[in-house]
C-alpha cells in the first residue's frame, strides 16, 4: 500500500505571503478534507507547548489555521499537552486568545485523569493515556520535527507517543533501555577498573549505581556510543547494544498504537512541521541553532507515511556541525544526520518499521506538493510595501 503525504516547501519563488508554510498548510488542510471530517466531533489539536524560554515549538500562526479549520467544518477544538508544558504555554504565545480555542492539560492539572491499557512489554504492563485524549472524538497530531537524545529524531510518532500518556508511563517508557542486561559484574569486580570505565565517557553516559555497589548504569540519553567505555572495560562485563537502544522506540511505537486505537478509523490527522529543528527536544526548555535546513511542512493521514516522508525530506541535507553545541560530539557521519548527533544506534528510522509492524501505516509514500516552486511563474521583483 502507498499512502499520500501532501508537502509544503520551505521554499518560494516570489515574495508572497501565499506561497510561505502558513499558507501551505491550509492548502495541506484542504488536501486532507479536515472541514468536512469534523462536524460535531470534540478536536484534539496535540502538539508540543514546549517549556521556559524555548521558542521554536510550532507557531501560533500555525495552531490557529488548524482551529479555525476545525470551527468552520462544525468541531469544537482544544489545544492539549502534558501538564507541566501547558502550565506556562502562555508565556510562548499559546492562550485561547491567540489561538481561538482553549488550552488544557491532557490528563489534568495534576495528571490524574488516565485511562489504563494492558499491554505487556519489557518493563511495563500498563499504559495511562490521559483522559481529555481518549475522551477526544478527532486527533489532529501536530508535530514540531527536532532531535532528541533517545531517539536522534521528535517528530510525529513522539509527539503522541509521550505527549498523549501520563508522566508515569513516560518515565517507564524512558527505562526501557534499562530492561536488557548490559552490564555483568561477575566480569569486573575490581572498583578501580570500574572507576576507569567511569572517566572515559566524556558526556557523564555512565556512573556507578549508588545503591547497588558493584553496578553500572547507563544513561542512554547522552551515550553516542563512541565506544570509549568498552575500550576500558574488561571483555564481557559491558555491552553497548542496539537492543537497549532500540527499546524506546519501539515502545514510542506501541504507545502510540495505542493512543491511535482509541479514535475510529479516519479520525486522526497528522501534521509535521520540520523549521527550526534543533538538537533536542522542545520540553528542555529552551531553543538552540538550527541544526538542519527548513525541511517544510507535511500533512497525511498515515502517521507511519508522513514520518517517513519527513526523515527522508531530513536526510537529503548533512547536518549544520558548526551549529552544533560544542558539548556534542559528532563521530559518525554514516546514516541520518540526525543520529550522527545522538549516535548510529540511535537510527530515528526504527520507529516507521516498529509502526509499521503494528499495521499503524506505510512506509512506501507519495510525496504531493501542494505548491510546487517550479511551477509559479517567474515574474520580476518588483517593490515591496510592508503593508501590500
Ligand atoms: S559509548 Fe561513549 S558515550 Fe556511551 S557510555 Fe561509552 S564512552 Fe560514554
Amino acid at each position: 500500500m502507498t499512502s499520500t503525504v501532501f508537502w509544503g516547501s520551505p521554499r518560494q519563488a516570489r515574495l508572497e505571503a501565499k506561497e510561505t508554510l502558513p499558507a501551505k498548510l491550509d492548502l495541506i488542510l484542504d488536501r486532507l478534507h479536515l472541514r468536512d471530517r469534523v462536524k460535531g466531533e470534540t478536536v484534539a489539536i496535540k502538539m508540543h507547548t514546549g517549556n521556559n524560554i524555548g521558542y521554536s515549538t510550532v507557531h501560533p500562526v500555525f495552531v490557529r489555521k488548524i482551529v479555525q479549520a476545525v470551527k468552520e467544518g462544525g468541531g469544537k477544538p482544544f489545544v492539549t499537552d502534558v501538564n507541566w508544558d501547558v502550565a506556562g504555554a502562555e508565556e510562548r504565545g499559546y492562550s485561547i486568545e491567540t489561538l481561538g480555542c482553549p488550552v488544557y492539560p491532557a490528563a489534568g492539572l495534576d495528571e490524574k485523569y488516565y485511562y489504563t491499557h494492558t499491554h505487556p512489554f519489557k518493563n511495563i504492563r500498563e499504559w495511562k493515556i490521559a483522559g481529555l485524549i481518549q475522551d477526544a472524538t478527532f486527533l489532529v497530531n501536530l508535530a514540531h520535527v527536532k532531535g532528541h537524545p533517545s531517539c536522534s529524531a521528535g517528530a510525529a510518532f513522539k509527539n503522541l507517543a509521550l505527549g498523549c500518556m501520563i508522566g508515569e508511563t513516560r518515565r517507564a517508557m524512558h527505562d526501557t533501555g534499562h530492561y536488557d542486561r548490559y552490564w555483568f559484574p561477575e566480569k569486573c569486580p575490581d572498583a578501580a577498573t570500574r572507576e576507569r570505565i567511569v572517566e572515559s565517557c566524556p558526556h557523564g553516559a555512565i556512573v556507578e549505581d549508588k545503591e547497588h555497589p558493584g553496578e553500572m548504569h547507563l544513561h542512554i540519553e547522552p551515550c553516542n556510543q563512541c565506544g570509549r567505555c568498552l575500550q576500558v572495560a574488561p571483555p564481557g562485563s559491558l555491552k553497548i547494544d542496539s537492543v537497549n537502544f532500540s527499546a524506546f522506540q519501539e515502545a514510542c511505537a506501541i504507545s502510540t498504537s495505542l493512543t491511535l486505537s482509541t479514535f475510529s478509523p479516519g479520525k486522526a490527522i497528522h501534521i509535521s512541521l520540520a523549521t527550526h529543528m534543533t538538537p533536542v527536544c522542545d520540553c528542555f526548555g529552551f531553543t538552540s541553532m538550527p541544526i538542519l535546513p527548513d525541511a517544510g511542512i507535511f500533512g497525511s493521514d498515515d502517521i507511519v507515511a508522513i514520518e517517513q516522508a519527513v526523515l527522508d525530506m531530513t536526510a537529503r541535507t548533512p547536518l549544520i556541525e558548526e551549529n552544533v553545541p560544542t558539548s556534542l560530539e559528532v563521530h559518525t557521519r554514516t546514516g541520518h544526520p540526525l543520529a550522527w548527533l545522538h549516535g548510529p544506534l540511535k537510527d530515528p528510522y526504527l520507529i516507521t518499521q516498529y509502526g509499521e509492524q503494528l499495521d499503524l501505516g506505510s512506509r512506501q509514500y507519495e510525496l504531493v506538493d501542494v505548491l510546487p516552486v517550479e511551477k509559479i511563474e517567474r515574474a520580476p521583483i518588483g517593490y515591496i510595501s510592508a503593508h501590500g
